[in-house]
């Protein structure tokens, strides 16, 4: 079988872009609930891959590139993704999927994942990209746009922005971020969505114009950001840790950009899904019980340079044994 570039084989691909803690893996949690029929595939800096365990209850096809962004570190595995993906696709007389969701990391500037979509031939002529859907928190966004270039590119690039958490914004931090995404990006749609709410059709239907400009954007300067992953072995006391992230995310509210992971509590049978940004954690929410042997909890933090003493602030506050 051959496909030519403007064949209706094409499977539609659409890119989800959003800084660190904007809230791309709700929206995506959402888009699946209300697309099954979509393969997966998620980037994620961090060596250790949460998001996976967060989408476990969506029955798609998932693929995870960790360890690193798909603008630099991963960027060649992108290409020989997809393609296996399409083989498995053709190979299969009742196709698996109708949509491929690319989810990027937190930092990653989109361009040159929409120039590999774009620009090489073998996997043009098999996908079409309908569109980069960006989040942007309400209430971080215009911080991040402020200090890191990659928010900016991100903006700049997209399609349909997203302005998540509004429910966390006062109206003036709202309209403050509304009039700098209006001169970043003048054509992009603009919608608001609160915990991640927000109509799929209108994401989903939603046909690219192709006003693709591959311009070349100034070079973003090699990102600064760094990992860590803290692991616990055992059940630990929610109340404790919880307490321990909060007093981490206020102190270092400036440099500790992200925490996302899995931990198993002794309160509770389920894993709880743990996540904070900007200062803040977030609400704890429990996540379907686990049928893996792995119960081993997992925090990932993404800081802005090096923040000392990081992980010892969070284990010293679990191993003390008055409670505070
Ligand atoms: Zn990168």
């Amino acid at each position: 079988m051959t496909f030519s570039p403007d064949s209706d084989n094409r499977i539609p691909v659409i890119v989800l872009s959003g800084f660190l803690g904007s809230g791309k893996t709700t929206l995506l949690n959402q888009l699946l609930s209300h697309a099954p029929r979509s393969a997966v595939v998620i980037n994620e800096f961090g060596a250790t891959p949460v998001d996976q365990q967060l989408l476990r209850q969506h029955n798609v096809p998932l693929s995870v590139l960790s360890g690193g962004c798909l603008c630099c570190q991963v960027h060649g595995a992108l290409t020989p993704l997809l393609k296996n993906l399409r083989m498995a696709w053709q190979a299969q007389a009742e196709k698996p999927f109708d949509r491929v969701l690319i989810e990027t990391s937190g930092i990653a500037t989109p361009e040159p994942i929409l120039d590999t979509l774009l620009r090489e031939r073998w996997l043009a002529s098999r996908y079409r990209l309908d569109g980069l859907i960006v989040t942007v928190s309400a209430a971080a966004g215009e911080d991040a746009l402020n200090r890191f270039p990659e928010a900016q590119a991100q903006i700049v690039w997209a399609d349909t922005l997203i302005i998540t958490h509004t429910d966390l914004a006062e109206d003036r931090q709202i309209d403050s971020l509304t009039a700098r995404l209006d001169q970043l990006a003048p054509a992009a749609a603009k919608l608001h969505a609160v915990h991640g709410a927000i109509d799929p059709d209108t994401l989903l239907t939603f046909q690219k114009q192709h006003r693709y400009r591959l311009i070349s954007d100034p070079p973003i300067p090699e990102h600064r950001f760094g990992s860590t992953t803290l692991q616990f072995d055992q059940p630990v006391p929610w109340p404790r840790l919880q307490a321990a992230l909060e007093n981490l995310m206020i102190r270092h509210a400036d440099r500790l950009l992200r925490l996302k992971g899995v931990v198993y509590t002794t309160e509770h049978r389920r894993p709880v899904c743990v996540q904070g940004s900007a200062g803040r954690l977030f609400p704890p929410a429990l996540l379907p019980a686990r049928t893996s042997e792995d119960s081993r909890g997992r925090l990932v933090f993404i800081t802005d340079g090096e923040i000392k003493g990081l992980l010892e602030s969070v284990t010293a506050a679990l191993e003390t044994t008055d409670l505070p």
